[in-house]
């Protein structure tokens, strides 16, 4: 067994002077303890007790080309040379912008900022002001970060009571501390089910601003959408007048170099995109209709942030698409043939060993699952899978040198190759074993 103790004794330390010892809520979920990094190249992190670990966890999405890919490096050490950040204007913004333009086919332009969250709460802030309408329609299930506008806690296992003609349950907020009054301008709807979106939207679509979605259930259990779901939201929503976001933050290049609404050929009026743009420097943008974006530009809606388009991001985000872009779509392709051995790989590992499990694979992500299903398509059934389970399974491996994310995801790079995945594969192999 490994032994973990530096990272024992460094959160002891932090815990002195961060609250609960972690830059990030979510972080503190790792067990046995939230491992401590010394060093980390290509698909590979060493942690303090010089443990070698390979990296499905990739910083939750960013690292899409590993950790401390060398034009990356290069480029951002050479931006960082002219200064980080001006809070003025560079060349930087606009070739990245355009660059930005060139590759997302709904986007005529962009605004740029520094996570998922900001860039969510733009799109929102936008959506209302273009329609003088107030009310955001998600998705259970779904994430847009943790902005009190958007941010509710999922009632798990108790959706499966919620009956279909009280669909616009109030949306419960998501942590403490969070105003009440601003989620009471959501509505919460499954996924999926074009009818209970089709309800919703006749009933209410003149207060209606938004729907937003992930374009995959990426976040609870890489769910695909139904065939003709995503088309009829588009349908319906542009029939409406409701500004149609896809938040394609996770998704974005991850299924290619246009997203998901390339891949699946469909519009959205806007996008957020986040995590792998830059490749882990903090970048996130809203890019879509001009029409839209415009109101920036008329002063009618306010974008701000200090470090918003600042030097060190533009230069990571050109170099993420130059690297992604180099052979074509081959990153793209590697990508997703490395998920399809993985999770092709575990599925028989757990049919051979009879143990209950689904793994969901979509593109380049996927979610592993211990549950006595044969699929898992909605919301409902993925709240009845074991976490217990999960969680020793994700322990067992870390123990055997593989880091993956508690809740599920994996993630890939284009640094993992073929030996990373078998042996990954031989590792749960072993771990399985000490499941039956
Ligand atoms: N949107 C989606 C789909 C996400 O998965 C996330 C983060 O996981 C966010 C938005 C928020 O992004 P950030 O953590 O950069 O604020």
């Amino acid at each position: 067994m490994i032994s973990i103790s530096e990272s024992k004794v460094k959160m002891e330390e932090a815990k002195k002077y961060i609250p609960g010892g972690v830059a990030s809520s979510l972080r503190s979920s790792m067990k046995p303890v939230p491992l401590y990094v010394q060093d980390a190249s290509g698909a590979r992190v060493v942690d303090v007790n010089n443990n070698v670990y390979i990296d499905y966890l990739l910083a939750y999405g960013p690292l899409i080309l590993g950790h401390a890919h060398p034009d990356l490096t290069r480029n951002i050490h050479e931006a960082l040379l002219r200064g980080s950040t001006y809070g003025l204007q560079h060349d930087g913004e606009i070739r990245l912008a355009k660059r930005l333009t060139e590759i997302l086919p709904c986007a005529d332009q962009v605004a740029f900022s520094g996570s998922g969250t900001e860039a969510v709460m733009l799109a929102l802030r936008l959506a209302r002001a273009y329609t003088g309408k107030t009310k955001i329609v998600r998705f259970y299930g779904h994430y847009h970060g943790w902005s009190d506008s958007i941010f509710t806690s999922f009632p798990s296992p108790d959706f499966g009571s919620v009956q279909k003609d009280s669909l616009l349950s109030a949306a419960a907020p998501g942590t403490g501390g969070q105003s009440n009054g601003s989620l009471q301008e959501l509505i919460l709807l499954p996924w999926n089910d074009p009818d209970a979106l089709e309800k919703a939207l006749n009933e209410h679509s003149h207060d209606i601003a938004a729907v937003i979605t992930e374009p995959v259930m990426c976040n609870s259990g890489c769910i695909a959408p139904k065939p003709g779901y995503m088309a009829f939201m588009r349908e319906i929503t542009s029939r409406m007048g409701i500004v149609l976001i896809w938040d394609e933050v996770i998704t974005g290049f991850r299924f290619g170099l246009g997203g998901a609404h390339e891949r699946f050929g469909i519009q959205p009026d806007l996008v957020t995109i986040g995590k792998a743009m830059a490749g882990g420097i903090p970048l996130s943008a809203v890019a879509g209709k001009k029409e839209i974006l415009q109101l920036i530009e008329e002063g009618k809606v306010l974008h701000l942030g200090t470090l918003n388009g600042n030097s060190l991001s533009t230069a990571a985000g050109l170099t993420v698409i130059d690297t992604l872009s180099k052979d074509g779509s081959f990153a793209f392709s590697k990508l997703e043939a490395m998920a399809v051995m993985l999770a092709e790989g575990i599925r028989t590992l757990l049919k051979n060993k009879r143990i209950s499990g689904v793994v969901n694979q979509l593109g380049p992500v996927f979610h592993v699952m211990f549950i006595d299903r044969e699929e898992v398509s909605d919301f409902d059934t993925f709240n009845l899978r074991d976490t217990q389970a999960y969680t020793f399974f994700t322990e067992k491996l870390l123990e055997e040198g593989v880091l993956i994310r508690q809740t599920g995801l994996w993630y890939v790079s284009t640094a993992h190759g073929e030996a990373e995945v078998k042996e990954t594969l031989q590792a749960i192999d072993r771990v399985l074993d000490k499941m039956k």
